[in-house]
């Protein structure tokens, strides 16, 4: 099974991946954690790349492109390989992020994603996608105590909402797989949600 993590900032994605590493572990499931942009050394150079704080602007079509790139190389020589051989594979991140940033936050043309993603992605999308939703002031309350700077660390107020509504839109374009999570919950609470999500797909 491939399940993603998704959401914005702070809205608790690392905790959320080590609740499911003990679940995984106390299951005996074999699994593979990874991330995105990245999960291989070539895929990792790339999210340098784009999200290292630099004078020259990204252009928008060249992120989108390269989080492509990378997502190619991640699935071709880390994703694919585990899920042949019946490991789960977790991604912090993956499809529903470009739909998301580089779609709705910075204004991508959603038909070129679809294309992009039947493309590179094909029929390796997930089986399930978890989205952690929570209010954009909540969240930017939560990094805003820790924290390593990446370039993102710089945008508005407007754009972190967009990036939550387009989270939500990704749920409600294909709530057959991405899930939404209530995140603003108490610990308990959002862990009670996410292993019910992890006990159906593993029935499933
Ligand atoms: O830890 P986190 O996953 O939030 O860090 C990844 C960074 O890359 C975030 O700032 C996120 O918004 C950004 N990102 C992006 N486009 C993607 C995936 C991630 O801009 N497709
Ligand atoms: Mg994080």
């Amino acid at each position: 099974k491939f399940i993603s993590l998704e959401g914005g900032e702070g809205s608790g994605k690392t905790t959320a991946i080590l609740f499911i590493q003990q679940w995984l572990d106390k299951q005996n499931i074999n699994y593979l954690m990874t991330r995105e942009p990245g999960g291989t050394p070539l895929a990792e150079e790339i999210r340098q790349l784009i999200l290292t704080p630099r004078e020259e602007r990204v252009n928008d079509v060249a992120e989108l492109l390269l989080v492509f790139a990378a997502r190619a190389q991640h699935l071709a020589q880390k994703i694919q390989p585990a899920l042949a051989r019946g490991t789960w594979v977790v991604s912090d991140r993956f499809l529903d992020s470009s739909y998301v940033y580089q779609g709705h936050a910075r204004g991508g043309d959603i038909a070129m994603l679809d294309h992009l993603a039947d493309w590179v992605v094909g029929e390796s999308k997930p089986d399930a996608t978890l989205v952690l939703d929570v209010p954009v002031e909540l969240g930017l309350q939560r990094v805003a105590e820790r924290k390593h700077a990446d370039r993102l660390d710089k945008e508005s107020n407007d754009f972190h909402q967009k990036v939550r509504q387009g989270f939500l839109d990704r749920a409600a374009t294909e709530p057959e797989r991405v899930k939404v999570i209530d995140a603003s919950l108490s610990l308990e609470e959002v862990q009670q949600q996410i292993e019910a999500q992890l006990v159906a797909l593993q029935q499933s």
